[in-house]
């Protein structure tokens, strides 16, 4: 079903991406984000487990292939397991915010928003990390959390999109919020139960389209669907050292993609 939110959304940032020159910083390759909506017992209670397995073993293969990534964390998160936040900050990976508590934001007012912005500040300032970046709950987002991020002083926000490549999606005065289009995540896992060999082939596809067209694209896991079984685990290990070894593709935190964009 698609919602009527969705398609304004998606009908409202092709204006904005026609208004605004696509931010290409450099068409030499293909740039992949790998990144992690982190959410714990958040999303359901029986997910507790399977997210803190998942999230450990993404943090061990991640370290053995050197590769940094980005985790998108539930704010709540940073007081129920300070050790994990920790590790992830400390193994030099970018953390963003996936909401407070993991309430979709777009049944919230523009009030709650502004609230939930400002608790989720509060946990970042706790580590002494910079608040940066948003993405959504289930990908439901709004041009009022768009406001609200700039409001608070954050830099990007990533949703499902169908650009191509990074882009200003608001801007006022100085201040912009650019938007990382996702392409997309290991949902399928979970709605159409996905072996992890139709997953692979999925993701490879999707990366070499992007690096094809050299454009930009963000993939998403969910360490609680990670943390399943361990043919997936074994399956995003695979998934990486493929990616690590194609020519003309680079694998980039959001942050690291924020930082080559403004230097330009
Ligand atoms: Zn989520």
């Amino acid at each position: 079903m698609i919602r009527l939110r969705d398609a304004f959304n998606g009908v409202m940032t092709f204006i904005i991406r026609r208004m605004h020159k696509p931010l290409r910083w450099d068409d030499r390759c293909g740039y992949i984000t790998v990144f992690h909506d982190y959410e714990g017992a958040y999303s359901s209670p029986s997910r507790k487990e399977p997210s803190y397995r998942g999230v450990t073993q993404l943090l061990e293969i991640e370290k053995k292939h050197n590769v940094k990534a980005s985790y998108n964390i539930v704010g709540k998160l940073f007081d129920d397991c300070p050790e994990i936040i920790e590790r992830i900050i400390s193994e030099g990976h970018d953390i963003a915010s996936h909401s407070y508590n993991h309430k979709v934001i777009t049944k919230f007012s523009l009030k709650q928003i502004d609230e939930d912005m400002k608790k989720s500040k509060e946990q970042f300032d706790k580590y002494n990390v910079a608040f940066n970046g948003f993405r959504s709950p289930q990908s439901r987002w709004c041009f009022g959390l768009i406001r609200s991020m700039q409001a608070n002083g954050l830099k990007w926000s990533a949703e499902r999109d169908r650009s191509d490549y990074p882009y200003i999606i608001h801007k006022k005065g100085k201040d912009s919020i650019i938007r990382f289009p996702i392409k997309m995540d290991d949902w399928d896992y979970i709605s159409d139960n996905v072996s992890s060999d139709t997953m692979f082939k999925k993701l490879i596809g999707v990366v070499k389209e992007i690096r094809k067209k050299r454009s930009y694209g963000a993939i998403g896991f969910h360490p609680w669907v990670q943390g399943e079984t361990s043919e997936r685990l074994d399956m995003f290990e695979t998934f990486l050292k493929e990616i690590i070894s194609m020519d003309n593709l680079k694998i980039k935190s959001f942050g690291e993609m924020y930082n080559s964009i403004i230097k330009i």
